[in-house]
């Protein structure tokens, strides 16, 4: 099936030689866009009038990348980035809203509406003066080429294809149409070189096999073990900004394992060892693999139905066993469990987020979702309306609700809360009475009393529960 579809196609490329080897990289195989079923629907007006008004104005213009791979495979894409052989000055020129962006690497934002394409200038391959590191990564990146060099120096067959919407044409260089159909992601040239070249490109090969679900050829696979290392050469920030990407590729906990199965996750990414291979008791192994998998699965299906996603949520989830894990320990040496839970947190966030470059707004995030989980249950006094009122309620409450899955909470917990959030007040003040019979809430309204006055003034108690510090929740 798939070969007749490429026989076919081939017949569409009169004049080039089909097959590996003999055709000249510069001489790319034409394919009629609607022949290898790009759906002109899915291709969003914005880039359409990108391209158009650069080639008015005289310019080559292609949609390209990952844009076209996914147009090809039938999906929407996240985003358009074009490539024309105008610089970047040239594109500014021609569009009203229009911004250069980048120092080394400079590129264009064009703006319709809501909308941002990013326009990139065709790349030279590697020129003579390029400079890199010690270990071959390259530093310096903006002499402008051919278009066919371009396409040489994109990272896989897949995604070098350039899509004309005018013209209803794809240009095939390095054979990604076939690796499309075959489902296979391949590097173009010699992939030792382009991993030591940029060794995030091992990250890449990872994300887009388990996004996809396409098999990696065996020749670019094969390197990765013995250059995994390089990985610790990458800025942080890189890093950091391609795990998110993983993380929300729409297969988070395939593309985990992945980088496990190929060695990546060590040294740069401990967070990937600490999700994947949790420490403490088989039971709390289990259940803190249990919890992993549920947060990756429902990360995952808000990818897929296009929902937001809050990276600081998603960090918060895959940490939380070893916040737990942590905690517990103290608290079982006699620590107090907030005091306990602030210095598990502190712990992890210095053990496991200083490797990655992790914006400290996050990290406050990350800190608020974890530390409003003993607050969920005190339910007497005001404690539940402030929790209410909490800006991070609803992160808190989601994190709640997945612990609850993970049977480390109780449903009855998750179920109360679902029942105040949705109540009137009348019905809220009753939802608490009916609390305050429960057992393990006796407990919180015995809790001592401060005797004396308080030395900064404030008022004692709010109804019995007081707030956050001082809770005498037990961690199950
Ligand atoms: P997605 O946006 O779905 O994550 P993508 O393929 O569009 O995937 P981007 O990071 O947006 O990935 O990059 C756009 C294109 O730029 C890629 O398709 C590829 O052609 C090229 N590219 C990106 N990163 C690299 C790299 N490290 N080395 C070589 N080419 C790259
Ligand atoms: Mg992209």
């Amino acid at each position: 099936m798939i070969k007749k579809l490429l026989r076919s196609l081939a017949r569409l490329a009169p004049g080039h030689a089909h097959g590996h080897g003999k055709a000249r990289a510069h001489d790319p195989q034409v394919y009629k866009a609607s022949r290898v079923e790009i759906d002109r629907a899915l291709v969003s007006s914005a880039a359409n009038r990108t391209v158009e008004g650069l080639q008015k104005a005289g310019y080559r213009a292609f949609i390209v990348g990952g844009a076209v791979r996914d147009l090809m495979l039938g999906m929407r894409p996240k985003d358009f980035d074009v490539a024309t052989d105008a610089t970047p000055e040239q594109v500014q020129r021609i569009f009203r809203r229009a911004r250069i962006i980048g120092r080394r690497f400079k590129i264009v934002h064009v703006m319709f509406g809501s909308e941002t394409i990013e326009v990139s200038t065709f790349r030279a391959l590697s020129a003579d003066n390029q400079e890199t590191d010690a270990h071959g990564r390259v530093l310096n990146d903006n002499t402008f080429g051919e278009q066919h060099e371009d396409a040489t120096r994109r990272d896989f067959t897949i995604n070098a294809l350039y899509y004309d919407p005018l013209s209803d044409s794809v240009l095939d260089y390095h054979h990604g149409v076939e690796d499309l159909k075959a489902r296979l992601i391949r590097m173009i040239g010699d992939p030792a070189q382009r991993y030591r070249e940029d060794p995030v490109r091992m990250l890449r090969v990872v994300r887009f096999a388990a996004k996809l679900g396409f098999r990696i050829d065996g020749a670019t696979k094969a390197p990765i073990a013995q250059l995994a290392k390089l990985i610790t050469n990458v800025p942080d920030a890189r890093l950091f900004d391609e795990m998110v990407k993983l993380l929300q590729s729409g297969q988070a906990l395939k593309g985990l394992q992945g980088l496990r199965e190929h060695g990546l996750h060590h040294g740069c990414l401990p967070l990937v060892d600490a999700v994947l291979e949790p420490q403490g008791s088989t039971e709390e192994k289990a259940s803190a693999l249990r919890f992993v998998e549920l947060a990756l699965a429902s990360t995952d299906a808000r990818v897929r139905a296009g929902k937001p996603l809050s990276v600081g949520f998603l960090f918060a989830t895959m940490l939380w066993h070893l916040v737990r894990h942590t905690w517990h320990a103290q608290v079982a040496k006699g620590e107090k469990p907030i005091v306990a839970l602030q210095r598990a947190i502190d712990d992890v966030v210095d053990h496991q987020l200083s490797d990655l470059a992790i914006q400290k707004r996050i990290v406050a995030d990350m800190r608020e979702i974890w530390l409003l989980q003993p607050r969920f249950e005190k339910r007497v006094g005001a404690s539940p309306f402030r929790l209410l009122d909490h800006l991070r309620y609803r992160a808190g409450y989601d994190f709640l609700l997945l612990r609850i899955e993970a049977e480390q909470a109780d449903a009855e917990l998750g179920q109360w809360w679902t029942d105040f959030a949705a109540a009137e007040h009348e019905e809220r003040l009753a939802l608490i009475k009916s609390v305050a019979k429960q057992p393990g809430q006796a407990a919180t309204k015995k809790r001592r009393r401060r005797r004396g006055p308080r030395k900064d003034g404030g008022q004692e108690g709010e109804g019995h529960g007081g707030d956050g510090s001082g809770s005498d929740f037990e961690p199950q």
